[in-house]
């Protein structure tokens, strides 16, 4: 059996959106910047596009600037931001759970003598609100918090955080990439400034994302060129991949109650049996303010990556901790910084449910799992498999 448990990397694009795309790869290939019939006919085709997202999340269609993907769409955020800023010293708040292409954004912005202050989050993996109102200095310029969290799935006070820095007159942004398959986003009602959006993690094609900019907002640009996304935001618009995404959100928007709920129900069974069933399996990451396809654990005395290989062999799809993010085999920086020892960190396995999974599926997975773990445990200098104990924990 085959078992794809890994939609917080990515998600298999919709046949629908595919069957929207392709037009435009074939017999509506114009530019859209170009003026005769085959220009306007792909220019027509992003306006309707942009027009859907919009709608989509609750923003003006003027609001919404086509990017490569996540990633681009916070380098943006983050580095026009600090541009234009006319501050002599220049601050930002994030927090020590973001994606790397925020962290690692902050990181160079630091080189650049940016001061940037991380927050830690609870042991649950959710934001102290207190500790970012606390934090904001008369240099901070913006605060940037993830809507929801990549490997946990813990979910942000992202319209509380928004107020805070309304108050403060700090911009806000959020990366909303993990959140926009299974959270209502609307825009005008959570205040944010920004937000980042991917079409890969909701079923759309990969390459393509979107940065909502709320009108009034500056914004320096990061891609120098020609005048495309309102001389934002330069490089010849991608007209399949902006036409899938559009797609790919409307579909998402429009069947997200009766995915989640059926997503939710599998997810919590299955963090049931694991915790029930297998002893020393923890989860990490507060269980009810999390997206509904999300289950972390930690495994004591095992290596995730082994386990990760095991299921693998078993046609299992998962992904673990470590490795991922950094191509290094460090443990990761959001379970370490939920305060887990080093050792459990390293035994972490994500396991992200999507609207194809079925519940034969996750009986199949929790079984071998459930072996996998035993077997490993049986090898472990760590773990005394008669007495069933560990010598940490
Ligand atoms: N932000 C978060 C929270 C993510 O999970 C990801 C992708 O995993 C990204 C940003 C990067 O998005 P993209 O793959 O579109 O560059």
């Amino acid at each position: 059996m085959k078992v794809y448990l890994d939609n917080s990397a990515t998600t298999p694009l919709n046949p629908y959106v595919l069957e929207a795309m392709l037009p435009f790869y074939t017999e509506k290939f114009g530019n859209a910047a170009s003026i005769h019939s085959f220009g306007r006919e792909a220019n027509r085709a992003v306006s309707d596009a942009r027009e859907i997202i919009a709608e989509c999340i609750n923003s003006r269609p003027s609001e919404i600037y086509f990017t490569s993907g996540g990633t681009e769409s916070d380098n943006w955020a983050l580095k026009g931001a600090v541009s234009v800023s006319k501050n002599k010293n220049k601050h930002i708040i994030t927090t020590l759970i973001e994606h790397p292409a925020i962290l690692n954004t902050c990181a160079e912005l630091e080189k650049q003598n940016v001061k940037v202050t991380y927050l830690k989050p609870s042991k649950e993996g959710i934001i102290n609100i207190k500790n970012l109102s606390e934090s904001i200095t008369e240099d901070t310029i913006l605060s940037t918090i993830m809507f929801a969290n990549n490997e946990i799935g813990t979910i942000q006070p992202i319209k509380e955080a928004a107020a805070i820095c309304r108050d403060f007159g700090v911009l806000f942004h959020t990366d909303a990439v993990q959140a926009m398959d299974s959270q209502k986003i609307d825009v005008k009602d959570l205040g944010v400034d920004m937000l980042s959006m991917s079409a890969h993690k909701f079923h759309g094609p990969k390459g393509i994302g979107v940065l909502f900019l709320k009108t009034g907002s500056r914004l320096g640009k990061l891609i120098n060129g020609g005048e495309q996304e309102r001389g934002l935001r330069a490089g010849t618009t991608p007209t399949p991949l902006i036409v899938g995404m559009a797609k790919a959100l409307e579909i998402s928007n429009r069947d997200r109650e009766i995915n989640n709920e059926r997503i939710l129900r599998l997810r919590n069974r299955f963090i049931d049996m694991v915790l029930s069933e297998i002893p020393y399996a923890y989860l990490n990451g507060c269980r009810d303010s999390r997206l509904p396809n999300n289950a972390n654990f930690s495994f004591a005395f095992i290596e995730g990556e082994s386990i990760l290989m095991r299921l693998d062999l078993a046609g299992i799809a998962v992904s673990s901790g470590s490795a991922c993010a950094s191509g290094s085999l460090e443990a990761s920086h959001v379970i370490l910084s939920l305060g887990v020892k080093e050792e459990l960190a390293h035994s972490t396995i994500r396991f992200s449910l999507g609207v194809d999974t079925t519940e034969q599926q996750m009986d199949y997975v929790f079984n071998v799992l459930k072996k996998t773990v035993d077997d490993l445990r049986k090898m472990s200098p760590l773990y005394d498999y008669e007495k069933g104990i560990g010598s940490y924990v």
